[in-house]
């Protein structure tokens, strides 16, 4: 039965969206911060076991999604998921959880922890309920800027620590994104202390919203300029000194970080990865920005004994290639494609030894349309459902080529060119000959495409 706007409206703002067949719908939700615990974990094993489908996947922002449900079994996760803590899009709590917290491998773990708690908990909810509509996200890194700025680099704010001799300091970056018209996020002229965050942050969201709401923070940014919309935000602001609660100090010990294959998870997995959890962390896992899993506190003794506990349930393998795919056409309205292409291309990629052994590491990622869900911009290589020229009718792919948010070159990728759906895997053999063809020494292939661009 087709929903009415305001009710699929109502729906949407409790994370309940429709699919393309109009009795399905999905659930998302968010993990505030990241954080999954071991009882979490192993309620959703329930949840999930459940559902026809039998799994959920993992999307960015640190959220999770189930498709396929009734909407009667809508009603019913949602009561299932709060009782989890893990509420959808939430239109009740005084909570905002699309407050991300990147925790890559730099060396302020602890604030970062420290200030996405307090933000979580702080921002007021008046603001949060509006924003969320847009998907708002304000992601904190831990890494040090000279090494990793991108990840706050594409999207809605962004906040980056930075050590100076009067004390930490936090950078402020505005209207990121990705998406159909990417943008690089502005560098605020103002280093904040702790304390005073979450006051800019509010003069930015109520900015935001005077000015900026109906669209996304990237375009209020674009269409004032950085320093309008800075003298806005000066109008907006008073610094106000706040002191952030202690949170539970991280454990101590190896980081491991294990890959979720297609960042999907079954039942069984789930419930492998909350026994994990308890014997392995004291409990609580990260997910990170790619998708990955983050185990902290491993004793080097244990790790050979986490992953093999993984492996028995098809986890912990870090494969040579890392792969994300959104729903696509399948179950998303807007989906051009099928985006089940990843047995396509493994399988050409078998006929060719020579070029699987010359990476370590490549992520392709398969988005499908042009709205990139899964930040196909920013992966070695993407490739996005697109309509091609003359022949509309015909399944097509845009593919990028040289992406990524990490080490000191943040950019997006360039396009490579357009192919028939079918035509993918082959595209993707003729994509590694050339790097092959022009690699330098044991380049990687994005060190050989930022070489290329360069000097381009
Ligand atoms: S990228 Fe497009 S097809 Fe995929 S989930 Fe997003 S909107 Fe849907």
């Amino acid at each position: 039965m087709e929903l009415s706007p305001e009710a699929m409206s109502a729906h949407r703002l409790q994370g309940i969206d429709q699919q393309r067949e109009k009795d399905r719908f999905f659930v998302r939700f968010r993990l505030p911060l990241g954080r999954w615990t071991a009882e979490q974990l192993a309620g959703l094993a329930d949840v999930v076991a459940k559902t026809e489908q039998g799994k959920l996947e993992v999307l960015s922002r640190q959220s999770v999604q189930m498709q396929g449900l009734t909407r009667a079994e809508t009603e019913a996760m949602r009561e299932k998921l709060t009782a989890l803590g893990l509420s959808p899009v939430n239109s009740s709590s005084k909570s905002m959880h699309n407050v991300v917290a990147l925790y890559e491998t730099g060396h302020f773990v602890q604030e970062v922890a420290a200030l996405a708690t307090f933000l979580d908990q702080a921002i007021s909810p008046d603001v949060a309920l509006v924003i969320l509509e847009h998907k708002f996200a304000i992601p904190m890194s831990d890494a040090v800027p000279d090494a990793m700025p991108g990840a706050v680099l594409y999207h809605d704010i962004g906040l980056l620590p930075v050590a100076r001799p009067e004390g930490l300091r936090w950078q402020v970056y505005v209207g990121g994104g990705l998406g159909r018209q990417p943008q690089r996020a502005e560098l605020l002229p103002v280093e904040v202390p702790t304390a005073q965050v979450r006051s800019i942050v509010q003069a930015i969201l109520d900015l935001f919203l005077a000015v900026g709401a109906g669209k996304r923070m990237k375009a209020l940014v674009h269409s004032l300029g950085v320093a309008d919309f800075w003298a806005q935000v000066q109008e907006r602001w008073t610094p106000i000194d706040e002191l952030l609660p202690a949170v539970e100090p991280l454990p101590e010990g190896d980081v491991v970080i294990t890959d979720l294959p297609d960042a999907v998870l079954t039942a069984v997995q789930l419930r492998a990865l909350a026994m994990a959890a308890r014997r392995f962390t004291g409990g609580v896992v990260y997910l990170g920005t790619e998708r990955q899993i983050y185990w902290r506190g491993i004793l080097p003794e244990e790790k050979d004994h986490l992953l093999a506990e993984l492996a028995a349930v098809g986890l912990g393998q870090r494969g040579i290639i890392a792969w994300a795919a959104c729903p696509g056409r399948a179950s998303c309205r807007r989906g051009l494609i099928d985006t089940a292409l990843r047995g396509a291309i493994e399988a050409e990629l078998q006929q060719k030894p020579h070029l699987l052994a010359a990476f370590d590491r490549l992520r392709i990622h398969i988005s499908g349309c042009p709205s990139s869900c899964t930040r196909t911009q920013v992966a070695d290589i993407g490739l996005n459902g697109a309509v091609m020229k003359g022949k509309p009718g015909q399944p097509a792919v845009t593919i990028t080529v040289g992406g990524g948010l990490d080490g000191a070159y943040p950019v997006l990728g360039t396009r490579w060119g357009v192919v028939e759906r079918e035509a993918v895997p082959a595209a993707i053999v003729t994509i590694l000959e050339e790097w092959l063809a022009q690699r330098e020494g044991e380049e990687t292939f994005r060190q050989t495409h930022l070489r290329l661009s360069a000097t381009s």
